[in-house]
């Protein structure tokens, strides 16, 4: 196969209506015009919304934001075992362990934390986990925020669905 060379000629001069632009602008103006008219006759065709008041309904497998599971009497299903850290190639989970108050588990997460900016939704922290305590099923990414600090998501927060 051969790799030719199109060459595209310039063209010399502009014309006088093309040198003032008026007929341009007023072109360029028409176009403008003309969608503000099609939109405002038929809004069922616009396909942008006004997120983030407004959620696109992702796919059953889309992998979203997370959310920590709960037992049944409410403490998290989390044994503090680290593997989703561990786990994680974009090291943006920090948990700190400490004792269980339930007697059959050893261990229980004080803090666990997920820095949002840093995550890549790979869902390695999902695979890795062997309770099922963490799962990316909101159906909702990382939402705006202003600050970067109310991006790591806490672990009161990461218990919300
Ligand atoms: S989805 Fe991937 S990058 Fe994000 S916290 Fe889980 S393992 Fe880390
Ligand atoms: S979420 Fe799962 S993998 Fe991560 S520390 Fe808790 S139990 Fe371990």
């Amino acid at each position: 196969m051969t790799i030719g060379i199109k060459k595209v000629g310039r063209p010399e001069t502009l014309t006088f209506s093309e040198r003032v632009y008026l007929l341009e602008i007023l072109k360029g103006l028409g176009v403008t015009i003309g969608h503000f008219f099609r939109n405002a006759r038929h809004q069922e065709k616009i396909w942008t919304m006004e997120y983030p008041e407004v959620r696109r309904t992702m796919p059953e497998r889309f992998r979203g934001r997370h959310r920590l599971m709960k037992r049944d009497d409410g403490n998290p299903r989390c044994v503090a075992c680290y593997c989703c850290q561990t786990a994680c190639p974009a090291r943006c989970i920090t948990i700190v362990a400490g004792d269980a108050k339930d007697p059959a588990a050893e261990k229980a997460p004080v803090s666990f934390d997920i820095d949002m900016l840093r995550c890549i939704f790979c869902g390695q922290c999902v695979e890795a986990c062997p309770v099922d305590a963490i799962r990316m099923d909101t159906g909702w990414f990382t939402p705006p925020d202003n600050s970067r600090e109310s991006l790591v998501f806490s672990i009161d927060r990461l218990l919300e669905k």
